[in-house]
């Protein structure tokens, strides 16, 4: 492109003028785009001018670019475009990428929007020539891609072939243009019903804790505060992971796990945890166990039963006062030997669902437009998350319904049989920590507090560090075989886990390469637990930290080849 030639003379625009300019560039800025930020290269840092609320999320004011670009990254793209879209974002490699042009961009499906075009323009120079300022962009570009599709797609070779008629032609333009824009429409019901569900807990969370610091003398009223702290907490904690949950189990990251399982047990345990709701309901429950010829099957114990509660949480929710709920579980003959095949069903005489929407209560964030369950607390998840595990079991999920008169769920699975008695599992001996040593590396004060807490409850000693600088000190100032196990936070100042880990296995000692150390972190995409084996690390553990999970952990570190070897060298 040439120069740019400006017809007025910009520079003899008086204050007020340039400013009304201003305005309406900002203005156009708003309707182009719906992120604008300023990136200072130099100083890594990022000025957000406008955007949209779900990026503003992230953004912020501004902050550190490569971080904050790499979450934008996190919360827009589809599992797709997540490595292209963060190798474009990445700002340290920014600096040579326009070494020989300006502008820098590219296109991706969001998960949210459609088709958006993230751009980079370089706005300053050094005298080097390397780029110190740009402005970053994102802009959607469906109405664009329509073109694109309107103009190049096979359909309208097939049109212009004579293969396709132009009522056909036009027909399928108009389902790709549908699909683009219930895309749309799903992205902003989903905004507005998570602003909504985030922000009553979180109020009420900020209001409680406002409430117990002015009475803090009056032990009940501080007790009742905490309870409803916890309990909004809890929800929060839930809508979190129901999302977490979804995205690794869409990116495909969620391994299942082979448990031994007992499935009338299974059964009846769901029905305890369902058990309170159904009360309060005042609802008939069924449940009805057919003669299951194997009972002992093999299963991902945590996801089968989260399917399960998820169908049946909706029996509840979306069936009146004192209505009726089934649940009736058999098996399926199956020639195949060693596997069984089993039929959960789940029938309920509540509100219905209309057929027209049928095929879309699996679909993520989808939710029946209706008063009544927009009135209803949900994010429209579980049973998307249900349909991905009963898939990647290899499983289906069929439903039927009639409006006003019920739904029927039903689950089918194969699963692996396990032949009864052939083994048993071994009982954990109970005081198994007595005498273990917890190294935590960890700075938020807290969270120190937490875990030492919870440690004490298994009965293990700990130690603890508050950055990584400080971990490697004092492990090695400690003899050797001192630690069982060393619990590692990652984002720390100073020196974070990742290096802390890193450090540790380099040091020439004997015990080095060989202490569990175990990530405790808040950073669970698949990237972190890369990065954390990468390290070093022996195992990933998520915040909150979840006692039993812990307790697993540790039993199952102080009795491996570390400890036997610690054990050798003792004895
Ligand atoms: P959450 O993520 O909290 O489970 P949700 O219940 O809205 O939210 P899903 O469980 O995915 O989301 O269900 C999607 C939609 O399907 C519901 O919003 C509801 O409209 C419909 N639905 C699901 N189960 C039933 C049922 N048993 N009876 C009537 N409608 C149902
Ligand atoms: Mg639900």
């Amino acid at each position: 492109m040439g120069e740019m030639w400006w017809i007025n003379d910009y520079k003899s625009l008086n204050y007020e003028k340039k400013l009304q300019l201003h305005k309406n560039i900002m203005k156009s800025f708003e309707e182009l785009y719906f992120c604008v930020a300023d990136i200072n290269l130099p100083n890594d840092y990022i000025d957000t001018i406008c955007c949209e609320q779900f990026i503003s999320e992230v953004l912020g004011v501004g902050g550190t670019a490569s971080i904050r670009l790499q979450e934008i990254v996190m919360i827009l793209s589809n599992a797709e475009y997540q490595e292209q879209l963060s190798d474009f974002f990445d700002i340290y490699t920014l600096r040579e990428r326009t070494g020989n042009t300006n502008i820098l961009q590219t296109e991706f499906v969001s998960q949210f929007s459609g088709w958006c075009m993230a751009r980079f323009v370089v706005t300053d120079r050094d005298k080097d020539n390397n780029a110190t300022g740009l402005i970053f962009t994102l802009k959607d570009i469906n109405t664009e891609k329509l073109w694109e599709i309107e103009k190049s797609n096979t359909l309208r070779v097939d049109f212009e072939n004579g293969k396709k008629s132009r009522e056909d032609f036009r027909e399928e333009l108009k389902k790709s243009y549908e699909t683009v824009k219930r895309a749309n429409e799903i992205k902003s019901e989903f905004l507005s019903h998570m602003s909504h569900d985030v922000r009553t807990p979180m109020n009420a969370i900020i209001g409680m804790t406002d409430v117990a610091a002015a009475n803090i003398n009056d032990r009940t009223k501080v007790e009742d505060c905490l309870n409803k702290i916890k309990e909004s907490s809890n929800y929060l904690l839930r809508l979190l992971n129901e999302i977490i949950d979804m995205n690794k189990i869409e990116i495909g990251t969620v391994d299942l796990s082979e448990d031994e399982i007992n499935l009338t047990n299974l059964v009846q345990e769901m029905i305890r945890s369902i058990k309170t709701d159904i009360r309060a309901k005042e609802q008939h429950l069924s449940v009805k166990i057919n003669q299951l010829e194997h009972k002992q099957v093999i299963a991902d114990s945590v996801h089968i039963q989260q399917v399960f509660i998820n169908i049946i949480s909706n029996a509840i929710k979306y069936t009146p006062q004192g209505g009726k709920i089934n649940i009736e579980v058999a098996e399926i003959a199956n020639p195949q030997p060693g596997i069984g095949t089993f039929e959960f069903v789940f029938e309920d005489t509540g509100i219905g669902i209309q057929p027209e929407n049928i095929d879309r209560i699996f679909e993520p964030f989808e939710r029946e437009e209706d008063s009544r369950i927009s009135a209803i607390h949900g994010t429209g998840l579980g049973l998307a998350i249900a349909r991905n595990i009963v898939n990647m079991m290899g499983g289906n999920i069929r439903v039927e319904s009639v409006p006003h008169e019920g739904s029927k769920f039903t689950v089918t699975i194969n699963l692996k049989i396990v032949k009864e008695n052939v083994h048993k599992k071994k009982k954990e001996p109970k005081d198994v920590f007595k005498n273990k040593r917890v190294l935590i590396v960890e700075d938020n004060e807290l969270n120190r507090m937490v875990l030492k807490d919870i440690l004490r409850i298994t009965g293990c000693e700990s130690e603890s560090a508050v950055n990584g600088k400080e971990g490697v000190e004092l492990f090695e100032s400690k003899p050797e075989y001192y630690y069982d196990l060393i619990l590692m936070d990652i984002q720390m100042p100073i020196m974070n886990g990742l290096e802390c880990a890193r450090a540790i296995r380099a040091m020439d000692r004997a015990d080095a390469k060989g202490i569990p150390i175990v990530a405790v972190t808040a950073n669970t995409f698949s990237e972190d637990v890369e990065a954390t084996h990468q390290a070093g690390m022996n195992e990933h553990i998520g915040k909150p930290v979840d006692v039993e999970k812990l307790k697993k952990t540790q039993s199952r570190w102080f009795t491996g080849d570390y400890a036997n070897e610690k054990q050798r060298r003792m004895s």
